[in-house]
C-alpha cells in the first residue's frame, strides 16, 4: 500500500514535469509560423549577404542598415539611426525600441558589418550542399541577425511583442569598433543600462552550447633601455647587460610566472631593438655594440577585472627587477572589458536551457570562454545580465568561405522566438 502510493507519487511528479516541459498552444503555434516564414526569412538573408558591408565600406553598412530599419518600421518599432563624428570613419548603428511594461526589459545585439571588405573577392550566398550556405558575413552574423528579426516577426503577427519593452541594438563596426570606444559605444551604453538582459546573436556552436562569459582584451607596451657601448664590455659592472638581454629576462619570467594561470593570456606580437629605433618600429643593430633601446608590444586577455588587474601588478613587479645598468616600464591599455560569468548569466541560460529542453532540441550549456574574444556584449557586460553565441551555426567565422547551417536555421529562430516570449511575459 505505502510502496504503491510513493509509485503513484512518482509517477504523478514524472508527469507533472513532462506536462510542464510541454509547449503551451500558442508556442506551438509560433513554432509552425516560424517554418512557414522560412522562404522570406531566407530571401531577406540571401538579399543582405550579397551586399558587401565590410566594416571600412560605410556605404554598404548603411544600406543593410538601411534594410533591416525598414523591417523593423514594419514591426512597430521605433527605429533611429546613431551617426558617429567623421573622425571615427564609422558608418554608425541602427536602434529600433519598443517601449513597454511587460516581462523583462530587453537588449537584443547584432551587428551590420562584416570583415570582409571591398578589396576582398566577392563571395555571393550560395548553396554548398542542401544544408549549408556559404557568402560574406552568412554566419557572423548576418545569419544571427536574421535569427532574432525573424523571431521578432513571429510574435508580432501573433500580437505577442504588445506592451513589451525591447531595445535591438546593430552597430555597425563590430568587427573593428571606431575609436575611441567611449564615443563609439556611448550611445550603446547608455541604452543598455536602461535594460535589464542582453541577448547578442553572434555565430553559435551548434544548439546546444551558448556563451555565458567572454574573455576581455588589453594591451601593453614595454619600454627598455639600456647603455650602448661595445658588445665586449657586455655583462661587465660598467656596461651592465644591454637592454635585449633585460627585454628578454622580462618575457621570460612572465611566460615562466603567469602562463599556467587559466583564461589569462598575453602574447608579445612585436619586438624591436638594436641600437636605433625609428618611428616606425624598425631597429638599425649591429652584433658588437650592446643594445640601448627594446620596445615589446602585445595583447593581455582575461575572464574577469580582478584577474587583469592582478596580472599587471604582477607583471609590474617582474618588469621592476631591472638587471644591471638597464631600466623598464611597462605601459598598459585597456580595450575591450570582459563578460564575466555571473549568477544572472545562468538564470538566463536556465531559462534558455528550459525553452530547448521543451522543443526536444536538447540541454544548453556554457561554452568555454577561453574559445571565444571579446564582442560588443562585452561593453555593457557589468550593467546587464547576458547571454551570447544565439546566432546562426556555422564554420570558419572570420575567413572567406565562412558557412551558415541551414538546417539548424529554423530551429534557432524558433528557440529565440521561445525564448523572448517567454521573457517578455
Ligand atoms: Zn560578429
Amino acid at each position: 500500500m505505502k510502496k504503491s502510493l510513493l509509485t503513484f507519487t512518482i509517477l504523478l511528479l514524472i508527469s507533472t514535469t513532462i506536462f510542464s516541459q510541454k509547449l503551451s498552444p500558442i508556442e506551438a503555434k509560433i513554432i509552425a509560423q516560424v517554418n512557414a516564414q522560412l522562404p522570406q526569412t531566407e530571401a531577406l538573408l540571401k538579399k543582405v549577404v550579397n551586399i558587401n558591408s565590410g566594416t571600412l565600406n560605410t556605404e554598404g553598412v548603411r544600406e543593410v542598415g538601411a534594410i533591416f530599419r525598414k523591417e523593423f518600421d514594419n514591426l512597430g518599432f521605433k527605429t533611429e539611426w546613431i551617426s558617429l563624428p567623421d573622425s571615427l570613419n564609422r558608418a554608425g548603428h541602427l536602434v529600433a525600441e519598443r517601449k513597454g511594461t511587460k516581462g523583462k526589459k530587453l537588449f537584443l545585439i547584432g551587428h551590420l558589418d562584416t570583415v570582409f571588405e571591398k578589396v576582398m573577392s566577392f563571395t555571393p550566398y550560395t548553396y554548398l550542399n542542401d544544408s549549408t550556405v556559404t557568402g560574406q558575413g552568412v554566419n557572423d552574423m548576418k545569419g544571427g541577425d536574421m535569427v532574432l528579426l525573424a523571431a521578432l516577426k513571429v510574435l508580432k503577427d501573433n500580437d505577442l511583442l504588445d506592451n513589451t519593452n525591447l531595445t535591438v541594438y546593430f552597430t555597425g563596426d563590430e568587427e573593428s569598433s571606431g575609436k575611441p570606444t567611449s564615443i563609439s559605444r556611448k550611445d550603446f551604453i547608455e541604452r543598455a543600462k536602461q535594460t535589464e538582459i542582453a541577448l547578442a546573436f553572434e555565430t553559435a556552436v551548434g544548439l546546444n552550447t551558448v556563451a555565458t562569459a567572454r574573455r576581455g582584451s588589453s594591451g601593453w607596451k614595454l619600454n627598455v633601455k639600456g647603455i650602448m657601448g661595445h658588445s665586449s664590455t657586455v655583462f661587465s659592472q660598467q656596461a651592465g647587460f644591454g637592454a635585449i638581454y633585460e627585454a628578454a629576462r622580462i618575457l621570460n619570467d612572465f611566460r615562466e610566472k603567469l602562463s599556467q594561470e587559466k583564461y589569462l593570456t598575453f602574447n608579445p606580437g612585436l619586438i624591436v631593438g638594436g641600437s636605433e629605433i625609428n618611428d616606425n618600429k624598425e631597429a638599425i643593430g649591429k652584433d658588437n655594440i650592446i643594445s640601448p633601446r627594446v620596445t615589446v608590444t602585445g595583447d593581455l586577455r582575461f575572464l574577469t577585472e580582478t584577474q587583469k588587474e592582478n596580472a599587471r601588478v604582477k607583471m609590474k613587479e617582474i618588469v621592476a627587477q631591472n638587471l644591471n645598468k638597464t631600466k623598464a616600464e611597462i605601459i598598459f591599455q585597456d580595450g575591450i572589458p570582459s563578460m564575466e560569468p555571473t549568477a544572472e548569466n545562468e538564470k538566463v541560460l536556465a531559462t534558455l536551457n528550459q525553452v530547448s529542453l521543451d522543443l526536444g532540441f536538447g540541454e544548453v550549456k556554457a561554452g568555454d570562454p577561453g574559445s571565444r574574444g571579446a564582442g560588443d556584449i562585452s561593453y555593457i557586460a557589468k550593467y546587464v545580465a547576458c547571454l551570447d553565441g544565439l546566432g546562426a551555426s556555422g564554420r570558419g567565422a572570420h575567413a572567406p568561405g565562412e558557412t551558415m547551417n541551414m538546417k539548424e536555421f529554423p530551429k534557432l529562430i524558433q528557440r529565440t522566438a521561445i525564448l523572448i516570449y517567454r521573457l517578455t511575459r
